[in-house]
């Protein structure tokens, strides 16, 4: 028996996962005076955007900022005041291509990219502008992201600037990828524009860890409960419902409600045997892709872009994220972060490396790019993978997504593969969790004989 449970005779609303999208659930249902159990394996809250420590500090496993039209994150921070954790800072963005690196800031740097011709440098210019133009994104639903490409730049500039780094975040998945991803892509990084339309990016005071214990101390102190370290295996049904959910120690935990917000393959192992075929397939047609991110600690800097991303098909990683040209390297007792990132599937033998292995793989090719780097210069380093870090947004995906309901009445899903049209990313996990806690106590107020109440209120 959970507290929740001990406590007052009812059943919590069981939460599967305390990323940004199960604490945005359990925080919105906290505000409702909702008690809720966040279960997750992991031993620290945030999910994908979790940290570990440089030095006592806590730093993104993988590279984490926000961009100005993350409302949602706002929003959230608003309410917790403390906006003044909010900083926003420009950031340099460039491409590295056949052995030259490119600023690709703005549009001056776009006239002066010679990687194109002069014309096909218009016509890139263009391609963001015409993107930028297109306010339904359900005139692309029908087309792959190439197709669409091609038409607004022309097949140079698709060669040259896109392809590559469809190619590198999706591998074999690039040519299925749709038209909607990559028009949000561009619509996002462009919209995050400060005065003098310079790129500005954010960031928290003290990282996405500080942002995420903030939520989680909000839901405790309104009569949450987290099991970290455990995993949930199995739902306990009755009729139409579940009435609760079994934990890999064999304990069960009684339920009013549950929002399931793992990716759909383990969200679909779930519901197996308990909701119908046509719901499992929907879920099982979902691709991930895994990532796998080098973390280097130097005793100096490697350049002073930001986000470089990487067109350059023998270079094993798709970005190299220089985390310290963004937040000051004071933050970090004086070293430089850089992340080197790779979306690939899980089978590729990349991701199979031993840490060690990865390091030792990757130096040469950093030194290739970097002829003055040094593996004298490594402070530390830590490998860090996810299984399910990107989900493959194909054509017409608004009809393969699950619902948020689920055929089960109380069970609802609020996964990174139902963020459409835009892509995943914490403000909108933000949003589909606080949809999913929004949604689950209107029907506890509808049903007030199995509302579980909350010991505290907000
Ligand atoms: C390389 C990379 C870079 C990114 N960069 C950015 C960025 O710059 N800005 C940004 O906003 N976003 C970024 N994102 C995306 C962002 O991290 C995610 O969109 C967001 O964190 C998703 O939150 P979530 O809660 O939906 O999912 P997750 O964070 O995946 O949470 C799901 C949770 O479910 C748990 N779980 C799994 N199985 C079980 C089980 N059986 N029982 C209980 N719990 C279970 C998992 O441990 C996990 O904690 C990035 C992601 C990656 C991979």
């Amino acid at each position: 028996m959970t507290q929740a449970t001990e406590q007052d005779g009812r059943a919590p609303v069981v939460i599967v996962g305390a990323g940004f999208s199960g604490l945005s659930a359990a925080y919105e249902l906290a505000r409702k005076n909702i008690p809720t159990v966040l279960i997750d394996p992991d031993t620290e809250v945030g999910g994908l955007a979790g940290s570990f420590d440089v030095d006592g500090v806590p730093l993104e496993k993988f590279y984490h900022h926000w961009f100005r039209s993350d409302v949602d994150i706002h929003r959230l921070v608003a309410e917790l005041g403390a906006e003044d954790n909010i900083v926003y800072r420009p950031t340099v963005t460039g491409m590295y291509h056949a052995k030259s690196f490119y600023r690709l800031s703005g549009p001056l740097d776009v006239l002066r990219f010679s990687a194109l011709s002069f014309i096909d440098r218009i016509r890139l210019g263009l391609l963001v502008l015409k993107a930028r133009k297109v306010t339904d994104w359900r005139e692309l639903e029908s087309r792959t992201a190439k197709e669409w490409l091609i038409e607004l730049g022309g097949p140079e500039v698709y060669r040259v600037v896109w392809e590559p780094l469809l190619k590198g975040k999706f591998g074999e998945y690039a040519e299925q990828v749709s038209a909607v991803w990559f028009w949000n892509k561009l619509v996002l990084r462009g919209g995050s524009r400060g005065k003098g339309h310079k790129e500005e990016l954010a960031y928290y005071r003290g990282g996405f860890a500080a942002l995420a214990q903030q939520v989680r101390e909000t839901i405790e102190d309104n009569g949450g409960t987290f099991r970290l370290g455990r995993s949930v295996t199995g739902f306990v049904r009755e009729g139409d419902r579940v009435s609760g959910v079994t934990l890999d120690n064999g304990e069960r935990i009684e339920a009013a409600e549950v929002i399931v917000t793992t990716a759909t393959p383990i969200a679909s192992g779930l519901l197996d045997g308990h909701v119908p075929a046509d719901y499992l397939e929907r879920m099982d047609r979902i691709e991930y892709l895994a990532n796998i991110c080098l973390v280097l600690q130097l005793d100096r800097s490697l350049s002073d872009t930001y986000w470089l991303n990487v067109a350059d098909p023998s270079f094993p990683f798709v970005g190299i994220i220089e985390h310290t040209c963004f937040e000051p390297p004071e933050s970090y007792g004086g070293r430089h972060i850089v992340y080197l990132s790779k979306y690939l599937p899980p089978t590729a033998e990349l991701y199979r490396m031993d840490d060690a292995d990865v390091l030792d793989f990757a130096l040469p090719h950093v030194q290739r790019m970097f002829p003055a780097f040094d593996r004298s210069w490594i402070r530390d380093h830590h490998v860090w993978r996810a299984r399910y870090a990107q989900p493959v947004v194909c054509k017409h995906y608004s009809e393969i997504m699950p619902p948020m309901q689920t055929p089960l009445e109380n069970v609802s899903l609020a996964t990174m593969a139902q963020v459409y049209p835009e892509d995943r990313g914490t403000n909108y996990a933000v949003r589909m969790g606080r949809e999913a806690g929004k949604m689950v106590a209107e029907r506890l107020e509808r049903h007030p004989a199995i509302r579980p109440e909350a010991s505290r209120a907000v």
